[in-house]
C-alpha cells in the first residue's frame, strides 16, 4: 500500500525543479498562492506579473499585462507569418528538443503541482515533444488543393494562411500538454500565441514559459512576444475570449466555461476551438476478453485518479458477463495503491482540491439516493497530509442511468450499469449531453463496426478494446455535444488555426464567366 507525503516536504523541492528548470525566483512573487495537491501546503506565489508578459509590460509600462501580451503578440504575428513555414518548423523542432533536455523535471513539477503519478506525468511531456515532432513535419505539408475549373485556361486551388494570434485558455489537469497541442501547430502555422493556463497549476506554466525561451533564444531572431504567458483566473481569460485581435481561441476546461466563453467568441466573429467536459462511456459485450476489459477499465477509470476529461465515467456490461466482470472491478478498486504520486507503485494520487473531493462526495450522496450501491469515495491519510484530498476509486453499482450519472463529476467515480442488448446500450451511451470519448469491449466484428458506424457512437473518440482515455496526438482529438466540437492535435486539426483563401488565375486572354453568364460591356 502506498505512503502519504507529510505536510511541509514539497514546498523545498518544488523550488528546486523550478530552478533546475530556470524559472528564475523574480517570476515567483505575487498575491497568489500556488499549492501542491500532495500535501495543500503552499509551494509558491505568482502574480499577474509573473508570466512572460511581465516583460512586456515592463517595455510598455501602463499597459495591463492582457494588454501588453496581446499587442505585443499581434505585432510578433505580423513578422513571423512571413517566415517561411519550414524555418518555423525549426523553432518547433528546438522547442522539441529542450523539451527533451526538460523532460524528467518538467515531468516532476508536473506531479509536484498536479498531482499525476511520475509515469504520468511523463507521458505528459512526452506528448508535448511528439506533438512538437509532428508540427516539425507538418510545417512542410501545409498544403491546399488544385481544383479543377470549370472555365477554359483557368487554374483553381487552396493556400492556406495564419489566422494571427490564438488565445490558449487551458485545465489544470492537463497543465502543459494542452499548451503544446496548440502552440506547436499554431507557431508553424504562422500565428503568435498567448497561453492563460488554469490559475490552479501556474509552476508549470512558467516552467514551459522558461524552456519556450531557450529554444527562441537557439533560434534567434523570434520576435518578441510570439509566445507570451499571461497568469491569472477566469478575468485572463475573458481578455482573450473577447478581443478582437485573437484570432482563435483555444478554450479547454468545464462545459460551463465553455458556455460562458463560446457567445462572447461568436459576438465577435471570432473562431473558437471548445475542448469541453467528457462523460465518457465503454460497453462490455458478452464476447469481451475480460482480463483485458478488466485492465482497460481499470486504467481508464482510476488513472489520473478520474480526473481526465476522457476518463471513463460510465460502464455498460451485458447481463451475460456482469457477474464475471464486476466482482473483478471490485477487487482492483478495493486494491489499487492510493497515495503519494512520486512512488513507483502508486497508481493513484491527490484529488487537485477539497472542491474536487466534495464534488465527488456529493455526487455519490446523488448515486445513494438514486438506488446506487457505492464502494470507495472514502478520504485516505489526512493525519498526514492534513490539506490533501486522497480518495478511494468509487465503484457504483447503479440500477439506471440516474442524472447524477448523466453529468460530469471530475473524481474517480465509475457507476457500473447492466443491459441486455446492444442497441439499448449504445442508446444509453449517447443520452448524455457530452459526447468526448467511448470504447466497446468486444470480439464480435459486427458489434465493433456497429459501435463505429453512423449509427453507433455519437462521441469524437470511439475506440474497440481499448478504454476511451490515453489518446495519441497523431489523430485529431475532441468531441462533440457540449464537449464543444473542437479538434486538436492530429490529422487535418492544424486548418483551425489557419485560414483557407480559394484563388482562381486566369492564364488565358478571354473572361469566361462561371456559370455560362454572359456580360459584355
Ligand atoms: P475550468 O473550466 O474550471 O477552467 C479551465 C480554464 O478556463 C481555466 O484556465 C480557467 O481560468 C478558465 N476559465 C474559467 N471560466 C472562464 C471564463 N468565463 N472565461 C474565460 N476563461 C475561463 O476547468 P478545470 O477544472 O481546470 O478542468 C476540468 C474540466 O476541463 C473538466 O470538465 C474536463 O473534462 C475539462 N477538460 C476537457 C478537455 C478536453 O480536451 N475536452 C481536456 C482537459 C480538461
Amino acid at each position: 500500500m502506498a505512503s502519504f507525503p507529510r505536510t511541509g516536504e514539497i514546498a523545498a523541492q518544488v523550488k528546486a525543479v523550478l530552478e533546475r528548470l530556470g524559472v528564475s525566483p523574480d517570476r515567483l512573487s505575487g498575491p497568489n498562492a500556488a499549492r501542491s495537491p500532495l500535501t495543500g501546503e503552499v509551494v509558491a506565489h505568482w502574480g499577474a506579473l509573473s508570466g512572460s508578459a511581465a516583460d512586456l509590460s515592463e517595455a510598455n509600462p501602463g499597459a495591463d499585462p492582457a494588454e501588453a501580451a496581446i499587442g505585443q503578440a499581434h505585432a510578433a504575428f505580423l513578422q513571423w507569418r512571413s517566415v517561411p513555414a519550414p524555418r518555423r518548423g525549426e523553432l518547433v523542432r528546438l522547442l522539441g528538443e529542450e523539451l527533451r533536455a526538460a523532460k524528467a523535471d518538467l515531468a516532476a513539477l508536473v506531479t509536484l503541482e498536479a498531482g499525476k503519478i511520475a509515469s504520468e506525468g511523463a507521458g505528459e511531456v512526452q506528448e508535448m515533444i511528439d506533438i512538437c515532432d509532428f508540427a516539425t513535419g507538418l510545417s512542410r505539408q501545409l498544403h491546399g488543393l488544385t481544383i479543377p475549373t470549370e472555365r477554359p485556361d483557368h487554374r483553381m486551388m487552396e493556400t492556406w494562411h495564419p489566422m494571427g494570434v490564438v488565445g490558449v485558455i487551458s485545465a489544470f489537469n492537463f497543465p502543459v500538454a494542452v499548451w503544446s497541442w496548440n502552440a506547436a501547430l499554431a507557431l508553424v502555422c504562422g500565428n503568435a500565441v498567448v497561453w492563460k493556463p488554469s490559475e490552479k497549476t501556474p509552476l508549470t506554466a512558467l516552467a514551459v514559459d522558461a524552456i519556450f525561451a531557450r529554444a527562441a533564444a537557439r533560434f534567434g531572431g523570434v520576435p518578441e512576444g510570439l509566445s507570451t504567458l499571461l497568469l491569472g483566473g477566469r478575468e485572463a481569460g475573458e481578455a482573450l475570449v473577447d478581443d478582437p485581435r485573437i484570432s482563435v481561441v483555444s478554450a479547454t476546461g468545464s462545459t460551463a466555461m465553455g458556455r460562458a466563453v463560446a457567445p462572447r467568441i461568436a459576438r465577435r466573429f471570432g473562431r473558437a476551438i471548445l475542448e469541453l467536459g467528457g462523460n465518457n462511456a465503454a460497453i462490455v459485450c458478452p464476447s469481451a476478453d475480460l482480463d483485458l476489459t478488466l485492465r482497460a477499465v481499470a486504467f481508464a477509470a482510476m488513472g489520473t485518479a478520474g480526473q481526465r476529461c476522457t476518463s471513463l465515467r460510465r460502464l455498460f456490461v451485458h447481463d451475460s458477463v456482469y457477474d464475471a466482470l464486476v466482482p473483478r472491478l471490485h477487487q482492483a478498486y478495493g486494491s489499487v495503491p492510493v497515495g503519494d504520486p512520486r512512488e513507483p507503485g502508486t497508481l493513484v494520487g491527490p484529488l487537485i482540491d477539497e472542491d474536487a473531493y466534495s464534488a465527488m462526495q456529493a455526487a455519490l450522496e446523488d448515486a445513494r439516493v438514486a438506488g446506487g450501491l457505492v464502494s470507495g469515495g472514502e478520504r485516505l491519510g489526512a493525519e498526514d497530509a492534513l490539506d490533501a484530498y486522497y480518495v478511494r476509486p468509487a465503484l457504483v453499482e447503479m440500477p439506471f442511468q440516474a442524472d447524477c450519472v448523466a453529468a460530469e463529476t471530475f473524481a474517480p467515480i465509475l457507476y457500473v450499469m447492466r443491459y441486455a442488448n446492444l442497441d439499448e446500450a449504445i442508446g444509453l451511451q449517447n443520452a448524455v449531453p457530452q459526447g468526448l470519448a467511448s470504447s466497446i469491449f468486444t470480439t464480435d466484428l459486427r458489434e465493433a463496426e456497429r459501435f463505429l458506424s453512423a449509427t453507433g457512437s455519437d462521441c469524437g473518440i470511439a475506440n474497440v478494446n481499448i478504454g476511451p482515455s490515453g489518446a495519441e496526438i497523431g489523430g485529431a482529438f475532441g468531441g462533440e455535444k457540449e464537449t464543444g466540437g473542437g479538434r486538436e492535435a492530429g490529422s487535418d486539426s492544424w486548418k483551425a488555426y489557419m485560414r483557407r483563401a480559394t484563388n482562381t488565375i486566369n492564364y488565358g486572354s478571354t473572361l469566361p464567366l462561371a456559370q455560362g453568364v454572359t456580360f459584355d460591356v
